[in-house]
């Protein structure tokens, strides 16, 4: 549907032909499509999912104008393309299509019919739109989008003033934390990779089209479902526990140091930092912890937490040093050095009321973003300015363990 009406527009424009609406196209490629053999299978799928794909087109094109006439932030897009088909398959059903959770425990989808559901959790409120996703590995997962009440998540404040951290985050080890206390990569990001790699070169032998590629697709698919899950699981548990021990975390931003590493590119382990850092955001907002993002030309490693001055491993030779000593002759784990230098600087944003996320006392600092959990994202555009985070030292002679 969504495909039929970009064509629908394509063609408009080619002919010259003034923009067609969502309702001239709900009549042509909807109600009169339907009459056609070739497209007879429409009556089949609930007319509001067809609806709703008509409305996500007309918002692409919508897009795209205002772009076009420089209103819209970020950069100019281009017109909406067909969408490609895949080997995962979604459909969205809004309260419109008028899909619902039964008292048994089914699922109601129009047109579909009453689906049993294994429930992973509770619903906490009513949900205003359910997701149906069809893996590649041939599995159905629903998603729903519900409201939750913004407390339904804060933790007791700790007491402690020292129950915080900085989160240097690394190759060797997945973080080091304070006082050199380390998150280890979990030993699955390398057998996982191994596997895929091996699974995706079985792939690749198989003919275009036999039977046998069909299998080791799905084969590549399920390693790719394994690792996702696995990654998913470890993060959430070590989200837990950094929010739950800690009052307030300072973390780098996703830098160069971690992510420019040429062969190493996509690896689960980056991926997965990604992933880490969106969620340890997220969680911590919403337990009402202090999360400080520092900038990321913050030369965390090149700085002496003793002296200030800077100094230190820098760049990619930077990644093979352990250890270093600096000219005022403090010798430093490089690492943990970092994670100082990280901690210091959150401390010294938050006091400046720079940090851009929840302050320690829960209130979101933000403006217009009431309530939101963070989009890492979306916030990109208002991180604090570089100007005075790359030349800050911190104070000679104070060393924060
Ligand atoms: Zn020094």
């Amino acid at each position: 549907m969504f495909n039929d009406a970009v064509a629908a527009r394509k063609q408009a424009h080619e002919q010259g032909l003034p923009y067609p609406t969502t309702a001239v196209l709900s009549k042509a490629l909807i109600t009169e499509a339907k009459r056609t053999p070739e497209r007879a299978w429409l009556a089949e799928v609930s007319a509001a999912i067809l609806q709703q794909a008509l409305a996500d087109a007309d918002r692409a094109y919508r897009n795209f104008f205002t772009s076009i006439k420089g209103k819209r932030a970020g950069a100019r897009m281009g017109p909406p393309r067909f969408k490609r088909r895949t080997h995962a398959q979604s459909i969205r059903f809004t309260r419109n299509a008028k899909f619902r959770v039964l008292d048994n425990g089914r699922l109601r989808l129009p047109k579909i019919g009453d689906m049993r559901v294994a429930w992973s959790r509770e619903l906490p409120s009513a949900p205003s739109s359910v997701t149906v996703v069809k893996t590649p590995t041939g599995k159905y997962y629903a998603s729903f989008v519900v409201a939750v009440d913004d407390g339904a998540d804060l933790l007791e404040p700790l007491a402690d003033p020292e129950a915080e951290t900085g989160i240097d985050l690394g190759l060797k080890d997945f973080a080091v934390l304070r006082g050199g206390k380390v998150i280890e990569n979990p030993k699955f990001f390398g057998k996982l990779e191994r596997k895929l790699k091996k699974a995706q070169r079985v792939l690749a032998r198989k003919a275009k089209g036999s039977v046998n590629r069909a299998k080791a697709r799905i084969r590549v698919a399920k390693v790719h479902e394994k690792i996702k899950h696995t990654r998913s699981d470890w993060i959430d548990k070590q989200v837990k526990t950094l929010v739950g021990e800690n009052q307030a975390l300072y973390v780098e931003d996703l830098n160069v140091k971690g992510l420019a590493r040429g062969r190493h590119a996509k690896s689960i382990h980056d991926a997965a930092f990604g992933m880490f850092l969106v969620r340890l955001e997220s969680k911590a907002s919403r337990a009402g912890r202090t999360f400080v993002k520092v900038d990321r030309f913050f030369p965390s490693t090149m700085l002496c937490s003793l002296c200030g001055v800077s100094d230190g491993p820098s760049g990619v030779q930077g990644l093979r040093v352990r250890s270093w000593m600096c000219g005022c002759g403090a010798v430093h784990d490089r690492d943990q050095n970092a994670e100082i230098n990280i901690r210091r600087e959150g401390k010294r944003m938050v006091a400046e009321g720079r940090s851009d996320t929840l302050n320690a006392s829960g209130q979101d600092v933000r403006p217009g973003r009431p309530g939101r959990p963070g989009n890492p994202r979306e916030g990109q555009n208002e991180e604090p300015t570089r100007s005075g985070a790359a030349q800050a030292a911190p104070e000679p002679g104070i060393a924060v363990l």
